[in-house]
């Protein structure tokens, strides 16, 4: 679509700049977004992230640009085992609970399944092989307790992505429970300072049965560690684009790199695509506060995941986006709006099936034609996935439609409505058709009235119906015949 030549471009977390998203090997672009914890519902913080990831996916398949999506489920860290456990599970009934519910979810929000979502717990030899390599070189250590840790100091690099050692350490955090230095066993934590971090994890009481053999003795691994296995096991040593939420930048994205690449000396992730958080009415979400919103919470409001996809997509992933309710109202307004331009142009088109597309073949794309009015609002997507500019642009590209419909060809109308459906197609949402307006009965002596031009017309007293058609009209009424009968609709 004109942008046969031209790539999707993004801001790279890692290089701080806008690239161009294109695979090394010239063919698919290989890419890992970090999947869900399954320890309970996601919420909509987290569906931000994987709805923008999702519109990332879509807009480069439309484009012409084949993908391989490898998405991964932590189904064994500190929370899934500590909930299993409170809730006297099995870790994997538990988890697959959880699993089950997400996929609901994505599937309700019209996020593509990725290619390949590989889970933690099954690829337990992947990551003991990888700690391995690492106490090897020398840039992990065994300690007393059987724990395995990553050593920072041993890796120059490490930093790059989030540039932690720019950053000046508060004397809280000085003071606080990581002491620079002190090697962290938590799979996550605050601290903006550099600490040796847990590939492998002495078992521990409270772990229950949910522990493995290692050459280190019995345990589990660290988080972080099962990225670094997952995403080389199915994207290589080196892939196009890791993404994540912002949240994850440091220290997970930053450990996944030291891990990786000081096991291989080449690049882990060449780019780096991360999504800014979710505010709900202007501040923080939290438990605390009773304000992070499942799916299900808001569909016992009565909205629904379509209204959800929308508002998400109201906000540049660079931004925070402020969530409120207000804005799932005013998602409803837009997307009955698009419902009815996309009646409009339907009926015009003798009811012809909506134009959805999926993907384009690269051969494909450069017979496509430009987008025409919607070229913009496409552009814009392209242009740092800048999906709000993308439906401001969109919406101006209805009013022209709205405007000309009347006198319009019908090549015109279905470049329209293809170029509609190439944006909602990439951003995941579907329009919203109003409800047929129910026709009102007509009044009595108007019913009389036609019943008796009917007569006059069965009778082939034609004079009399066409004058009796005539009053009815004047009453404001359009007789419409049927084989057997007739139809009064308003004029
Ligand atoms: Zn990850």
């Amino acid at each position: 679509m004109k942008s046969g030549n031209q790539r999707l471009k993004i801001y790279d977390t890692l290089s701080r700049q806008i690239q161009e998203v294109a695979p090394e090997d010239g063919r698919r672009l290989r890419f890992y977004c970090c999947g869900p914890t399954v320890y309970g519902p996601a919420h909509i913080g987290n569906f931000r992230t994987f709805v923008l990831q999702d519109v990332f996916r879509r807009t480069l398949e439309l484009s012409g640009q084949p993908t391989q999506h490898v998405r991964n489920i932590t189904n064994v860290d500190d929370k899934t085992i500590r909930e299993s456990q409170a809730q006297g599970k099995t870790l994997t009934e538990f988890t697959h609970y959880w699993e089950d519910r997400f996929h609901a979810d994505c599937d309700a929000l019209n996020i593509l399944p990725p290619h390949v979502e590989p889970a933690a717990v099954e690829h337990i030899p992947d990551q003991i092989q990888l700690i391995e390599k690492l106490v090897e070189k020398g840039h992990a250590y065994r300690a007393e307790d059987g724990s395995v840790y990553f050593k920072v100091q041993s890796l120059e690099t490490y930093g790059a992505l989030s540039r932690v050692k720019d950053r000046e350490l508060t004397p809280q955090e000085e003071s606080g429970a990581h002491k620079k230095g002190s090697p962290v066993s938590d799979d996550e934590y605050e601290a903006e300072s550099m600490a040796d971090f847990a590939l492998w994890k002495a078992r521990k009481q409270e772990d229950g049965p949910n522990y493995w053999d290692s050459p280190w003795g019995e345990g589990r691994p660290g988080w972080h560690i099962e990225c670094s296995a997952m995403g080389m096991r199915y994207l290589g040593e080196t892939f196009d684009l890791h993404s994540g939420g912002i949240d994850l930048i440091f220290p997970h994205h930053e450990n996944e790199i030291a891990q990786s690449e000081a096991c291989t000396c080449k690049p882990f992730a060449r780019l780096w695509f991360h999504i800014a958080h979710l505010m709900v009415d202007g501040g923080k979400m939290s438990k605390s506060l009773g304000n992070l919103y499942t799916l299900d919470d808001l569909k016992e409001r009565g909205f629904t995941a379509n209204e959800l996809r929308y508002t998400l997509g109201q906000g540049h992933y660079r931004q925070p986006l402020n969530f409120t309710f207000d804005s799932l109202k005013a998602a409803r307004q837009a997307l009955l709006r698009l419902g009815k331009v996309e009646a409009k142009l339907k009926a015009k088109l003798n009811d012809a099936p909506a134009p959805k597309l999926k993907k384009l073949t690269p051969r494909k794309v450069e017979d496509f034609q430009s987008l025409g009015d919607l070229q913009p609002a496409w552009d814009a997507l392209m242009n740092d996935l800048n999906t709000p500019d993308a439906l401001g642009k969109m919406f101006s590209a209805i009013k022209i439609i709205e405007r000309g419909l009347g006198e319009a060809s019908v090549e015109q109308i279905q470049e329209w409505r293809r170029g509609l459906w190439v944006l909602w197609s990439a951003l995941g949402i579907e329009p919203v058709e109003p409800e047929a307006e129910p026709v009102p009965e007509a009044p009595e002596e108007i019913k009389a009235l036609a019943q008796e031009r009917w007569e006059a017309k069965q009778s082939k007293d034609w004079a009399k119906a066409d004058e009796l058609r005539g009053e009815l009209q004047k009453a404001g009424w359009l007789v419409k015949d049927r084989k057997d009968g007739f139809d009064l609709v308003p004029v």
